[in-house]
Formats: structure tokens, C-alpha cells, sequence
């Protein structure tokens, strides 16, 4: 319905701005992360400061699951269209067509996907949710996508926190890009209690893991799929393998932070790395 009236969607967001300002007198708070108060109108319990301090990923990337390369990898097409590859996508080993993440995990972005992951915080799932839509249009074509999925948690998992942290960020998105949200993954087998997995334990953790529910419909989708961060990219592969196998066209997938480093694995199968999957 707003779509078609310009002035009801003005007043929609004169009246969301206003509740803001209000919010931000009424319940005058401190920045989440480096506790000065916040002094602009705003849900998000985090500084404009702190906000920027999120380091975006560079340009020169990996074409397939968003490496940051350091040097050149691999050039092809010539020097004007190059195509770059780190060493995990040559031959691709990912199920998904394509990953890319809205900031590097690392400093103050890691504190505040901890406040989002065990506060329920949602303005924060809504503020990464409005810049992931962002990056999803300008990566064009290849990321029009049909349905939002998230990557589920275990069952008992969910239960323990009380709510599913990519869940929040894929609800908020769908929105955000005028999809369908479609939670049609479930998670069949928990991820081993270890803290630290070395990069074969978690691409093993996974296998199998995940399952489509029962009656859930994916044939001939694009979907986008949706977790909060991404380190050896094992998760979002086994979870993209479940989708395109019960008949989904394509995956992509959209993570809030991604590893500066993904660990190669056929080279070196044994690296321990810590944080989650
Ligand atoms: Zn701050
Ligand atoms: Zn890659």
C-alpha cells in the first residue's frame, strides 16, 4: 500500500524519525561499545563513531566467496574485466554462487555481533539488515534473489538463546529488499561443543547437518542466503549444497562480517582457527 502513495511513505518515515528523536530523549543512552552517550536519535544502541569504526571489506576480493586478496591471484579477461580467485575457489569448493559480507570480522564489529547474537538487538539486526540490502543492489544481477533464508540453529541451541540471531538479520532484510523471508533450513546435528575447530572439524561439523523442513517448496528459487559471519565459509557451502539439491536454481549468500583470512584447506588441513563457524 505505501508503495503507491509518496506521501504516506514521507509521513511513514517523518513519524519513525520522530520516534527516534523521541526515544533518544526520553531514554538517553550510552554507545554499546565505547560507552560515550549517544547524542543522535536513533535505536541503534551504538555511536555513529563506532558505527564507521567497521572495517569495510576491500575492493580487490575473491569473485566467488569474497577473499580479501592481498596480491594477485589469478587474472583472466584481460587486464580491464579481471576475475579474481583466491585459493579455496580454484577449483571452487563453495555449493553457493557467490558470498559477500558487509564488513571484515575483526575489532569493534565482533562486540557488537556478540550484543546482537545474546541481546536480541533488534534496531542493530536492522541497521546491518538496511546495508546488506545496499550491497545486495549493488552487486546487480547476481544477487536477485526470489527468497530470504537464514542459516538455523540447532534446535536446542535456539532454545538456550531464545532466538536465532541470522534469523533476525534475514527477517530484517527481506523487508528491506521486498522478499519473501523463508526459514526452510533446520539444523539437524549440533556443531561439536569444542570452542576451537581446526578447518577440516568444521567442514566436517557440517556435513549432513542440515536438512530442508518438511513441505518447504525451493524448486526453481534464487535464493539469498543469510547468516552473520562467515569464517571458512563451510556453514553457508553446506547449507547452499541442502538448498540447491531440493531444486533451488541458484545460492547466494550475505553474511554481516566475514574473516579477513580464510584458511586454505586442501594446503593446510590442520590450521586451528578460534570464533565461530
Ligand atoms: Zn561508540
Ligand atoms: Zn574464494
Amino acid at each position: 500500500m505505501l508503495q503507491t502513495f509518496p506521501l504516506a511513505r514521507k509521513a511513514a518515515r517523518w513519524l519513525s524519525q520522530a520516534g527516534d528523536a523521541l526515544a533518544s530523549v526520553l531514554l538517553p543512552a550510552d554507545c554499546r561499545l565505547c560507552e560515550k552517550l549517544l547524542v543522535t536519535g536513533g535505536r541503534v544502541p551504538i555511536c555513529e563513531k563506532c558505527l564507521a569504526s567497521f572495517q569495510s571489506v576491500p575492493a580487490r576480493i575473491c569473485d566467488i566467496c569474497g577473499q580479501p586478496l592481498e596480491s594477485l591471484q589469478r587474472v583472466t579477461a584481460g587486464t580491464t574485466n579481471e576475475v579474481l580467485h583466491c585459493a579455496n575457489c580454484k577449483p571452487p569448493r563453495f555449493a553457493f554462487a557467490c558470498a559477500r559480507s558487509l564488513t571484515i570480522y575483526q575489532d569493534a564489529v565482533v562486540s557488537a555481533i556478540l550484543i546482537l547474537k545474546y541481546q536480541r538487538m533488534y534496531p542493530l539486526a536492522k541497521w546491518f539488515a538496511k546495508n546488506l540490502a545496499e550491497l545486495a543492489r549493488q552487486q546487480g544481477e547476481r544477487f536477485r534473489a526470489d527468497v530470504v533464508v537464514p542459516v538455523p540453529l540447532h534446535p536446542s541451541r535456539q532454545k538456550e538463546r531464545g532466538f536465532n540471531q541470522a534469523a533476525l538479520i534475514a527477517k530484517s532484510l527481506a523487508r528491506e529488499l521486498r522478499l519473501p523471508y523463508r526459514p526452510v533450513l533446520q539444523r539437524i546435528r549440533e556443531r561439536p561443543p569444542k570452542k576451537i575447530l581446526s578447518v577440516e572439524d568444521r567442514w566436517a561439523a557440517v556435513r549432513g547437518a542440515f536438512v530442508t523442513r518438511p513441505h518447504s517448496q525451493v524448486d526453481n528459487l534464487r535464493i539469498l542466503l543469510v547468516d552473520d559471519v562467515l569464517t571458512t565459509g563451510a556453514t553457508l557451502s553446506a547449507c547452499s549444497r541442502v538448498l540447491l539439491d531440493a531444486g533451488a536454481q541458484s545460492v547466494v549468500s550475505l553474511t554481516v562480517a566475514r574473516a579477513a583470512k580464510s584458511p586454505v584447506t586442501r594446503t593446510s588441513p590442520a590450521t586451528a582457527t578460534g570464533g565461530p563457524e
